[in-house]
Order: C-alpha cells, then sequence, then structure tokens
C-alpha cells in the first residue's frame, strides 16, 4: 500500500520531469555551479579542501570583511533582532529602512528611494513599478533576466534593441506612435560584458520622444561616477534618467535592493509594485551593512582607487595574452572563448590553478560567445595577482 502510494507520487509528470531533465544531470556531472565554499578569508575560498582566489565576485570594492561594515551588522542584529517579519506595506517596517533610503536618495541625487529585500525585486519593481498594459519597454537585448521578468510581469509590449546601440533603439522608436507611453530598460554597466551602457545617446533619444528611462546600475553603482554614484552620476545625467535601480549585494558588501527616483515616482511604485507590497522587509543587518559600505564608500575613496588599480593591470595581462575580453570596459570582464567546450577547459585550468571564476554559455549569452567570467576587486592583493597572472597564462597557453 505504501509503497504504491510512493509508485503513483513519481509518475506525476512533473516530478518525471525533475527526474529526467538532462540539463540538470549534465551540470551535476561538471559540477560547475551551486559550489559550496567550507570557509573564507579575504579574498580566497575554500571548496573540497582546495584554497582558490576568487576571481569571480562583485564584491568589486571588497567591503564585505571591511570591520566598520561588519561592526555595523553586529549592533543591528543586537538592537533590532535578525528579521523584520513582514513587508514594509505591513508591519516590516523601521526607522533604519528609512535612513537606509534616504543616505541612497541624497547619494544617488534623487528626491526618494525605496528598497527591497533583493536586487532582483527591486530590478523587477523597476519596470512593474511604473510601465502597464497599453505601454511600450524599450528592452536592451542583453538585459539582466530580473528585468525581462519585470517586463514580462508588467504585460506592456515589448520591443528589443541590439545590445548597446542607441541607432538601431532610435529606428525602433520612429516607427512607434508618438502617444504610447514608453519606458526604456538599460544597465549602466552589464554585468555578463563589461560594457558601459550608451546612457547619453539613450537619454537624448528619450527626450526626443518622450520616454520614461529606467536604469538598472546594479554594477555600476561604487565602481562609475564621483564617489562610486554610478553610471548616471559619471555621464552628468542623473536628472535625464526617471528611475536608478540597484542592488546592495555588490559594490555595497550586503544583499537588498532599491529603487529611487522622484517623489511621486518612488510614492506610484510603492502603491502598485507587488515586490514591495507581498515581501519582507530587508533585515536588520543586511540593512545596517549596506548604510555602513554606503559611509565607507564616501570616506575612504581608495577602495575605487585600487579597484580602478588592480583592473588596469588585469586588463593589460588579458590584452597581452591576445584574450578577447568582449570589449569590457569595467572591473566585470569576461574571457570570450567561443564554445561551450573551450570555455570548460578555460574554467577548468583556471581552477587547477588555483583560481575560481564562473562559466556562461549559450542560451545564457549569445551563440559563439560561450565565456568564463571573471571580475576584479579592490581587495586583490599583489599574492592574489602572482597566483591569478600563473593562472591565466596556463590557461590561455593551452587554448
Ligand atoms: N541586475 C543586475 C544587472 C544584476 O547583475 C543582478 C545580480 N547579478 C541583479 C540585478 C540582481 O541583484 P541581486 O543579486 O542583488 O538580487
Amino acid at each position: 500500500m505504501i509503497r504504491n502510494f510512493f509508485q503513483s507520487k513519481s509518475r506525476n509528470p512533473i516530478a518525471e520531469r525533475c527526474d529526467k531533465d538532462n540539463f540538470t544531470k549534465l551540470r551535476q556531472k561538471y559540477d560547475l555551479y551551486y559550489r559550496i565554499a567550507e570557509s573564507q578569508s579575504g579574498t580566497r575560498i575554500t571548496i573540497d579542501g582546495k584554497e582558490l582566489v576568487m576571481l569571480a565576485s562583485n564584491e568589486y570594492l571588497g567591503l564585505s570583511q571591511h570591520p566598520k561594515v561588519v561592526e555595523a551588522g553586529k549592533k543591528a542584529l543586537e538592537k533590532w533582532g535578525s528579521g523584520t517579519m513582514g513587508a514594509r506595506s505591513a508591519n516590516g517596517g523601521r526607522g533604519f529602512h528609512r535612513e537606509l533610503e534616504e543616505e541612497l536618495a541624497e547619494f544617488l541625487g534623487k528626491e526618494a528611494c525605496h528598497v527591497f529585500a533583493a536586487g532582483y525585486l527591486a530590478c523587477m519593481a523597476s519596470i512593474t513599478g511604473f510601465a502597464q498594459r497599453g505601454d511600450i519597454v524599450l528592452a536592451d537585448k542583453n538585459l539582466h533576466s530580473s528585468l525581462w521578468d519585470g517586463i514580462r510581469l508588467s504585460m506592456a509590449s515589448v520591443e528589443r534593441f541590439s545590445h548597446n546601440k542607441p541607432a538601431h533603439l532610435a529606428s525602433v522608436l520612429e516607427q512607434l506612435e508618438a502617444e504610447t507611453p514608453k519606458l526604456i530598460s538599460v544597465e549602466g554597466i552589464y554585468s555578463m560584458e563589461g560594457h558601459i551602457g550608451a546612457l547619453p545617446e539613450i537619454c537624448e533619444l528619450a527626450e526626443r520622444y518622450n520616454c520614461f528611462v529606467s536604469l538598472d546600475d546594479a554594477h555600476g553603482l561604487g565602481v562609475l561616477g564621483n564617489q562610486g554614484r554610478g553610471t548616471a552620476n559619471h555621464f552628468g545625467l542623473t536628472d535625464k534618467i526617471d528611475i536608478i535601480a540597484g542592488s546592495l549585494s555588490k559594490s555595497l558588501a550586503s544583499t537588498g535592493g532599491f529603487v529611487a527616483g522622484s517623489k511621486a515616482c518612488i510614492e506610484y511604485m510603492r502603491t502598485h509594485c507587488k515586490q514591495s507590497i507581498f515581501s519582507a522587509a530587508i533585515s536588520p543587518s543586511q540593512a545596517a551593512c549596506a548604510r555602513a559600505a554606503l559611509k565607507v564608500m564616501q570616506e575612504e575613496p581608495e577602495w575605487n582607487q585600487k579597484l580602478w588599480e588592480n583592473t588596469r593591470r588585469y586588463k593589460a595581462l588579458l590584452d597581452e595574452l591576445g584574450l578577447d575580453t568582449w570589449e569590457s570596459e569595467t572591473p566585470a570582464i569576461p574571457i570570450v572563448l567561443g564554445t561551450r567546450e573551450k570555455a570548460y577547459y578555460f574554467w577548468k585550468h583556471l581552477w587547477e590553478k588555483g583560481v575560481f571564476s564562473i562559466i556562461s554559455t549559450a542560451p545564457g549569452v549569445p551563440p559563439g560567445k560561450d565565456l568564463v567570467r571573471t571580475a576584479i576587486s579592490a581587495r586583490h592583493t599583489e599574492e592574489d595577482f602572482q597566483i591569478i597572472e600563473a593562472a591565466i597564462r596556463y590557461a590561455s597557453s593551452k587554448r
């Protein structure tokens, strides 16, 4: 009887799909993703007893182990407890949420800001909070998954334009009805490619065609602009961009996300976006760590300087070896190998020589762009660099 019960369970088509999925089997066989580090110290992590230099973290400024950031997290935990146990719209709002939002808004040069428990939620909300059925979202083809999910959920229709090609966006805009409300969705730094978004041209088009501009600057914050104020600030375009969304999980050394804009826009979004209305607010320690990191960013500019110094040094090495970095201009640097197999071996050779990277293959990247994603941190030391350089030279020689 009991046996029959379990047998009939495993025959349901969805459970069966889980048992048989080839892609999952492939992932498990090659053991590339979901790796667990047993310990971490600085830029070093240990996996299966092997110490590796982390060369794939989004922790651009290297602040997650900064004493001020760690201390702020501990204090918040002691003062407020572990969680918020509810949505901001209901019981979850606390004073530190308001403080973090005010500090972020001021830093970004916007009137108001709203913080979410994940960058993914914030970026979704940067679309669903504004676009609706009947509107058109103009989307760069290489947008992050969170933005695509936001676009789908918004029920607006979508027009894609070639990655970072404002000329193509212009030709798409030309064909649309002038009265239809339009939102342009772009990124400040594209995370996989390391490209800086062509914001000057995008803003010009937005003005000409009367479009709302929503910018995901998850990777630009802390990296570009005055004291790391991001890509809009870097181009002096903060006032031309309606919404700046981002993550707290990269330069701000925490987890969570935000959307900043005018008071009216942020209040409108608070009323309409499900990602905040129905999801618990960011926890006290997460918020406190982000606030502390934001302060460190402003008080200790040496982290940003070191980040760019390390980036230039690393990029020079890749250029010397003739590696294809997809014209990355930032600390997020892909090494394009072109096929899944070549990317796998490059990744494996780095691993053998003590360097942790991430492999990304089609359909995650366009066909022929299979790559190993690497990212530089301000925290990489001279000793790290020696290991990185030896590993990259080795992997490159085996191509
Ligand atoms: N936007 C972009 C461009 C990202 O790269 C990411 C995460 N990698 C997110 C949004 C989501 O941020 P989080 O990981 O903080 O949820």
